[in-house]
């Protein structure tokens, strides 16, 4: 999406407010409140808050739209808000604090904190983003000095890293994980594969049994197509 689409997506309090009602309760409203689950709410708009609340109509609990978010309880308006995430996480070139508080009209300090919590919450994301699709699973290893021949691969004092990536539908790498683990054993390694590949995706990889074994443990659809076929099972290595 270019600036101009996403301005005129999200260039109201009202635009933005309804884009974060629908990521926060996709089916419609529902009373967080244990036993409650009502579905019914009123909007409250105090005149001492920015923010709107959302109160049910059932038990009267009150829930902030933007609480757990990172709008909680600011005083920038949320089409700024929208404005500096567009910049800072969607615009390829990102931005810094200093040219975003040019460009977003906001103090110094105030721009930093933005940049600085948009940029934990990017973080927070891939952190949790899994995988999806067909995805290559692959095994590296970094760090420690490689004493000579035999000593790469599986059994040598380097870390051990699992990688993987995911392909769109013409082959081309897409997204790519990488995390370290104690070691390529089964548990470690099946620790790591769930919380980053979506369990409905197709995990591909040349061979090693951890990753089938993990697929299988898991319930994924694994396929080995990639061994014996030394130009390939190298690919995974390709930088994205
Ligand atoms: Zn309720």
């Amino acid at each position: 999406m270019n600036l101009l689409s996403w301005t005129q997506k999200f260039g109201t309090d009202e635009a933005c407010r309804q884009y974060l009602l629908n990521q926060r309760w996709p089916q419609g409203f529902v009373c967080p409140q244990p036993d409650c689950g009502g579905r019914e709410y009123w909007k409250i708009q105090r005149s001492d808050r920015t923010d709107v609340l959302y109160e049910c109509t059932q038990c009267h609990h009150q829930v902030s739209l933007t609480a757990g978010t990172l709008f909680h309880r600011t005083k920038v308006a949320l089409p700024v808000w929208f404005l500096a995430i567009y910049r800072v996480a969607v615009d390829k070139g990102g931005v810094s604090a200093v040219e975003l508080a040019r460009e977003l009209g906001v103090s110094y300090p105030t721009a930093w904190l933005m940049h600085h919590k948009i940029q934990c919450a990017m973080g927070d994301r891939n952190g949790r983003y899994q995988l999806g699709g067909l995805v290559e699973l692959d095994d590296a290893y970094f760090g420690g000095v490689s004493h000579g021949p035999g000593k790469r691969g599986r059994g040598t004092d380097q870390d051990p890293v699992v990688v993987g990536v995911s392909l769109t539908d013409h082959g081309h790498p897409q997204y790519v994980f990488l995390e370290a683990v104690e070691s390529l054993q089964k548990e470690p390694v099946l620790e790591v594969l769930p919380r980053r590949v979506d369990l409905y995706g197709v995990w591909r990889s040349d061979g090693p049994d951890i990753y089938a074994a993990g697929a299988q443990a898991h319930q994924a659809d694994h396929r080995v197509t990639l061994s014996r076929d030394p130009t390939l099972s190298r690919r995974i290595y390709v930088p994205v």
